[in-house]
């Protein structure tokens, strides 16, 4: 089943594995159905480095599970994908996202967010009415909400992705590519679709200083992205040296555990307020 020339032995593991898969899949569903107060979300700023102001934050799907605690996405987002689940969940976090939003607003802070869209969502037909709906009720403004994909939702032939794309760009949502430079969409194809961020994957971003390599990476990334009129911001930076080799080629805007780890909403909200304002 793995494919010819595959050889794969099988141990009793591997039953013990099965089980675990759908023992979780049975837990996300009623988390979903009878209890999303399971489901959390963290928020992790990004910073323009030069001014040291928030421009924005991503939010991250946790779960607390109520047998194994506080779960991460690598944890439940793949098995989510694979049995459906992915869609409802997607939903709950637009909309937990836009309230939260809302909150953050009425308490003074307008803070643009990021949303990771899976492929699947972007299947579905019913996401630009969803997102509308989320939009009219939360009065989201414009550029307010950023949906984040990978290259690999760029990947398809289908039409009617752009046609999603650009509705969805209608009702004022912003696009980033995620995970920038693993993947490998053709610059021809970027075009194509309206992006108007990059996010440098964090791969680039660990061995600087020092890689030839990937500084090269970066910077092409930085020149390609001023001449198609799109933000770079770099995933993952961790230290001072991290920070200030980006600023050096002129990337600014930055997001990693060097500023802050991904947090609570009430945290967040704090962290933004003791940040020099504009
Ligand atoms: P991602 O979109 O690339 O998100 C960035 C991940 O890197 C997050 O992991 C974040 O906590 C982590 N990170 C941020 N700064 C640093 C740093 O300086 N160093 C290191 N080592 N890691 C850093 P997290 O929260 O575990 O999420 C993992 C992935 O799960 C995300 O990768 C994203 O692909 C997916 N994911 C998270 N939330 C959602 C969601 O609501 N929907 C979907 N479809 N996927 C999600
Ligand atoms: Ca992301
Ligand atoms: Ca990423
Ligand atoms: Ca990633």
């Amino acid at each position: 089943e793995a494919g010819r020339d595959t050889l794969r032995y099988y141990t009793p593991d591997m039953n013990t594995q099965a089980m675990e898969r759908l023992t979780l899949e049975r837990d996300l569903r009623r988390a979903l159905q009878d209890d999303p107060t399971q489901l959390v979300l963290y928020y992790q700023p990004q910073l323009d480095a030069d001014t040291g102001r928030c421009i924005g934050c991503e939010a991250l799907v946790r779960w607390r599970h109520p047998l194994r605690g506080l779960m991460l996405p690598g944890e439940f987002i793949s098995l989510a994908e694979r049995s459906g689940l992915i869609v409802e969940l997607g939903r709950w976090v637009l909309a937990e996202a836009c309230a939260e939003q809302a909150r953050w607003a009425a308490a003074g802070l307008l803070l643009p967010v990021s949303v990771n869209l899976s492929p699947v969502q972007l299947e579905r037909s019913d996401l630009t009415p969803y997102v509308r709906g989320l939009v009219q009720r939360y009065q989201i403004a414009p550029g307010m909400l950023e949906l984040e994909l990978t290259e690999g939702a760029l990947m398809s032939e289908d039409a009617r992705h752009l046609e999603v794309f650009n509705a969805l760009m209608q009702l004022g949502c912003r696009f980033a590519l995620d995970d920038f430079g693993t993947g490998y969409s053709s610059l021809s194809r970027l075009k194509r679709f309206p992006i108007s961020r990059l996010k440098i994957d964090q791969a680039f971003v660990s061995t600087l200083p020092g890689s030839g390599d990937d500084e090269a990476v970066v910077r092409a990334t930085l020149s390609m992205a001023r001449d198609m009129g799109m933000d770079v911001v770099a995933e993952g930076v961790e230290t001072d040296g991290q920070h200030h080799c980006l600023l050096a080629m002129g990337c600014t805007q930055m997001q990693g555990y060097r500023f802050a780890r991904p947090m609570p909403a009430a945290e967040l909200y704090h962290f933004v307020a003791r940040l020099p304002q504009a």
